[in-house]
């Protein structure tokens, strides 16, 4: 099963503030759409919350350590991301996708085959980060520029690092 890390960040590795996105990059999220739709996709309590429900289309496994935490019928809570991955390779599946935030990332780079970088061309304040993207563990194999317009507020490149495995 291959494990994709998805994931919009800055220049300084920002990727949030008070619990939400800060920037307006309608092509991102049509990606994220795309790549992420019909799969399972893996995320931490508080993104899960800032997003308030479950995105169609896909069945969300959410981590907390909230032995009380509930979802809607078809989505799931773990409390591990070590068991959320474990539920994944049970049931077969071919991908899956961690989508955030910085404390699931952080998490999850051990773990992960592939990441899906949006690598925003800003250098915004914040108070969440995406994990240091190192030389000697990943490659990048596709990169994808777009220019800013009327619905991305910042030029903006697709950018795909593979897992160097020794
Ligand atoms: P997370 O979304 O990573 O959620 C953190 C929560 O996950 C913890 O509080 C805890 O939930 C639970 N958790 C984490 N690790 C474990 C573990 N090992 N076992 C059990 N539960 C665990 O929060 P962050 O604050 O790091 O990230 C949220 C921010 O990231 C927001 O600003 C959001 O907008 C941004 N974001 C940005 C993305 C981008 O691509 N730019 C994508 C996704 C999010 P609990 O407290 O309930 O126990």
């Amino acid at each position: 099963m291959k494990i994709s890390i998805i994931v919009a960040k800055a220049k300084n590795n920002v990727i949030g503030k008070d619990n939400q996105l800060i920037w307006k990059l309608s092509s991102d999220l049509k990606f994220f759409k795309q790549i992420t739709s019909g799969h399972h996709i893996i995320m931490g309590r508080k993104t899960y919350e800032s997003v308030g429900k479950p995105l169609p289309n896909r069945t969300s496994l959410v981590i907390t350590r909230n032995q009380d935490f509930t979802l809607p019928e078809g989505h799931h809570v773990f409390h591990s991301l070590q068991d959320a991955i474990k539920y994944c390779i049970g049931k077969h599946l071919d991908q899956v996708f961690i989508i955030g935030g910085a404390e699931i990332y952080n998490q999850a780079m051990d773990m992960a085959d592939e990441l899906l970088v949006t690598e925003v061309d800003a250098a915004p304040d914040g108070d969440v980060y995406f994990p240091e993207i190192k030389k000697e563990d990943w490659k990048k194999t596709s990169s994808e520029k777009h220019k800013r317009d009327e619905k991305n507020e910042y030029n903006f490149e697709f950018v795909t690092y593979k897992k160097i495995r020794p």
